[in-house]
């Protein structure tokens, strides 16, 4: 093994979480030649009785490009197949309160994230995982105590008959991929001096299911938009499944879900805010999930460093829990598992492959983290508001018509591409100064252009020939503005 930190060679790797990056994780370790055990405190969640466990995950969520990336570079074939039982998502679908629906395409060149089943995602990489002669899963397992320097961890198995024991498992590396309440990290901190912080939103979030039609059994709402009917301080938005149902999930402050107490206080909300949805999803299962789901909370972590040594990396949730409302949380921490492995692949040992990925990595997921807690506020009511649809359309006006600009939304690079998260908010910021001297030198230009065309006209001319000229001299300075920018690229 690498013990010692010195030569690096394929060895002994313990992954913690069987979770969507765990089992990602491990099926990147094991096909470099990695002996891979997985460590999952819950039961198989292939076994129908154990699907109830999962009961704090969204059902469906949105996969984009950094998610897809990190799967195709493992392994093409599969990526392939589980993305033909997702659907495309093209655009947002707003719906506002006397049910009028407009579409916000999220991308000129029509690309698309997609809906996914969170489960079966689950489901095939942890399939995948069986079928490989140096991959163990141990299900039913808690991890309690990691003692880093001796390569030693102790989980709690619960046996069968409901009894529980303790289990101690060595290896030379540690994968902590455990959720935002990870364990791993906490053992960690025993070890490294890990800046740590968290944060609840003020927000809690519940599902329901809308069904497909009754009489024709097709989907409700268009299934190519992630549906969403902003309300400023709330919002609820819909996501389809291949069973052309849709998951919804109701976004909202804690005090609003208490004043919400039985079902008529329920149905006048919903009549209120999204009439559209009571008749979608009808009012007896609307009144049902409401009264059975959980209103859970959402967290936000930042720590930092990410590893220990070459004993201990933590990925995904476990290192950068975020708000779930750019709709990256997974894809981010599938992107965590390429870079990683990327840095384990091309350094000569693992202690500084982390080093390297903590340094490389951290920047990028405060940069998400922080995006997705402003994103709350887009979502919700920004999307709604004519300055930000203004910015859209100029953005991608110029994306469109002039590519020598380089101009791309926020929104795209982050969703379509696998340019660095800190990248992408230079560019954007870059982009926003030159976009802001521009506008700046169109509307000076246009102002001088046009005292200059009245004085030379008089002010006797008729308004619609100033009005002309003044054109002309906004598009001529507009035209001298590209030539300059074209020449300094
Ligand atoms: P988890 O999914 O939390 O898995 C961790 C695993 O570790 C679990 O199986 C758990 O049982 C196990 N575990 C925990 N403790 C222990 C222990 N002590 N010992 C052993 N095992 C342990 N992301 C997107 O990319 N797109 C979206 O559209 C999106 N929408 C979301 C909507 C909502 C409402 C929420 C809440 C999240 C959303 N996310 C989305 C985020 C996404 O769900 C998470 O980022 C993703 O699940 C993280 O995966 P993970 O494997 O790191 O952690």
């Amino acid at each position: 093994g690498s013990s010692d930190g010195t030569v690096y060679e394929p060895s002994k790797v313990a992954i913690i979480g069987a979770g969507p990056v765990g089992a990602l994780a491990a099926l990147y370790f094991a096909k470099g030649g990695w002996q891979v055990t997985v460590y999952e405190l819950r039961g198989d969640l292939r076994n129908p009785d154990n699907r109830s466990l999962n009961f704090t995950k969204s059902i469906n969520l949105a996969i984009s490009e950094r998610g897809i990336n990190g799967l195709r570079t493992v392994d093409p074939e599969l990526t392939e197949s589980i993305l033909e039982e997702a659907i495309p998502m093209h655009g947002r679908m707003i719906h506002d309160k006397r049910g009028k629906q407009s579409s916000q395409k999220y991308d000129v060149h029509n690309r698309f994230i997609r809906s996914i089943d969170r489960g079966k995602l689950n489901e095939r990489l942890l399939d995948e995982l069986e079928n490989l002669t140096n991959v163990e899963l141990k299900f039913n397992h808690n991890l309690k105590q990691l003692s880093l320097e001796k390569g030693e961890a102790i989980f709690e198995r619960k046996l069968s008959n409901g009894a529980y024991e303790n289990v101690r498992v060595e290896a030379d590396l540690f994968v902590g991929a455990d959720g935002a309440h990870s364990q791993t990290r906490r053992q960690m901190m025993k070890y490294v001096r890990l800046n740590y912080s968290q944060e609840y939103i003020d927000s809690l979030w519940c599902e329901f299911q809308m069904p497909p039609h009754p009489v024709t059994g097709e989907f409700q709402l268009d299934p190519n938009h992630l549906h969403i009917w902003p309300r400023q301080t709330f919002m609820f938005i819909a996501l389809p499944n291949q069973d052309k149902s849709f998951t919804c999930t109701l976004f909202m402050p804690e005090s609003m879900f208490k004043d919400i107490v039985g079902p008529e206080a329920l149905l006048e909300f919903f009549n209120k805010e999204f009439p559209d949805v009571v008749g979608l999803i009808g009012e007896d299962r609307l009144i049902a999930d409401y009264l059975k789901n959980q209103k859970l909370p959402l967290i936000s972590v930042k720590c930092n460093p990410y590893h220990y040594k070459n004993r201990c990396v933590i990925l995904g949730d476990a290192a950068h829990a975020m708000v779930p409302f750019y709709g990256q949380g997974m894809n981010c921490g599938f992107e965590d598992v390429r870079v990683l492995w990327e840095h384990i692949a091309n350094t000569l040992t693992i202690s500084e492959a982390l080093e390297n990925y903590t340094a490389e990595r951290h920047n990028d997921c405060i940069v998400i983290n922080d995006l997705a807690m402003n994103n709350y506020v887009e979502m919700r009511a920004s999307v709604t508001s004519t300055s930000y649809l203004m910015k859209k359309w100029f953005q991608e006006f110029l994306y469109n018509w002039f590519p020598f600009f380089g101009v791309r939304t926020l929104y795209s690079m982050i969703s379509f591409s696998n340019i660095r998260y800190s990248e992408v908010v230079k560019r954007v910021k870059r982009q926003e100064r030159v976009l802001g001297v521009f506008g700046r030198v169109v509307v000076v230009g246009g102002c001088l252009g046009a005292g200059y065309a009245t004085w030379r006209k008089g002010w006797y001319r008729d308004g619609l020939e100033v009005l002309m000229k003044w054109r002309e001299e906004v598009v001529r300075v507009q035209g001298m503005v590209v030539r300059e920018v074209m020449a300094r690229r």
